[in-house]
């Protein structure tokens, strides 16, 4: 019996075979859930279809987060086929890639409104929606990064972002904690994806991070997909609001371990 044995749940922002919602979507798979995914537009859609019919998922339909049409739409197909929903995963994010290249104080007002709505308002209007489709035990994990606590170069307004997505994990936490459901968190290291390629200079990110961690490495999609899993399952019942680092202990670490104290 896996540990997610019969329920059903969302993978939400799977780009592709890169993604780190696919890492998770695997994970989740093997541990027998049945599994529904959203995909953003038709292009996304020529990827994300075929990966998501090699999982048998029972639910592949569009959804831009920026949309609340759209949001609507998607979220009433989920409820029409499945009724309930255990699970969600969140694994979207977006900003234009100028204003991550720019330095943070030029960031336009326009920049900073579509980071922050995608990126971070997304995941509370996915859970609000999600919610109402859940019983006590149903679990929602959304996607962070570091440069949420730490000014990282060229992650700028994307960072502002991820401190708005993780203080939101908190207050949802709260709020939908009173009905049993838990809200949490992964703070992942970084991995290659479309999404990173819009960091500046992520080449260089990665070495760091792989230098500056206590295993010496970095992460892969497999380990966010796994650590993910065990937060949606109820191994992690009593889990919730919680900030989860999967970065090989990048964010414990003092630095680059090759260097004199
Ligand atoms: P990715 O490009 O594979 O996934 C990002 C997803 O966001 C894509 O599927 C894209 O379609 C979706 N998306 C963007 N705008 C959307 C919209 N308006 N409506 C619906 N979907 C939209 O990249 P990824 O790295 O797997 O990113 C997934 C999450 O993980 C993001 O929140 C990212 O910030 C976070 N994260 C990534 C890293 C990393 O190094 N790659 C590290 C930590 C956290």
């Amino acid at each position: 019996m896996g540990i997610l044995e019969g329920k059903k749940g969302l993978i939400l922002g799977v780009a592709n075979n890169k993604s780190i919602a696919w890492g998770v979507a695997q994970a989740a798979k093997r541990e027998g859930a049945i599994l529904g995914f959203n995909y953003m537009g038709e292009q996304m859609e020529k990827r994300v279809r075929p990966l998501a019919e090699s999982m048998g998922a029972e639910i592949i339909a569009p959804m831009n987060v920026s949309d609340d049409e759209s949001m609507d739409q998607f979220f009433a197909q989920v409820k029409e086929q499945w009724g309930e929903l255990d699970f969600i995963v969140h694994s979207i994010a977006f900003a234009n890639k100028d204003a991550l290249q720019d330095s943070f104080n030029k960031t336009t007002r326009d920049d900073f409104h579509l980071a922050l709505d995608i990126s971070a308002f997304s995941f509370v209007a996915c859970a609000n929606r999600a919610a109402s489709m859940m019983k006590p035990g149903g679990s929602m994990v959304t996607m962070s990064y570091l440069g949420a606590e730490r000014a990282v170069p060229g992650y700028g307004v994307m960072g502002v972002a991820k401190a708005a997505l993780e203080a939101s994990t908190r207050y949802l936490a709260a709020d939908l904690g009173r009905n049993g459901l838990r809200v949490n968190a992964l703070s992942a290291g970084p991995i290659r994806t479309l999404a990173a390629s819009a960091v500046g200079d992520f080449r260089k990110l990665m070495e760091k991070s792989a230098r500056g961690s206590m295993l010496g490495r970095n992460v892969s999609q497999d380990e966010v997909g796994n650590t993910c899993v065990y937060l949606l399952s109820d191994l992690a019942s009593g889990v919730t609001g919680e900030l989860h680092y999967v970065d090989a202990g990048f964010h414990v670490g003092a630095g680059d371990p090759g260097l004199p104290v």
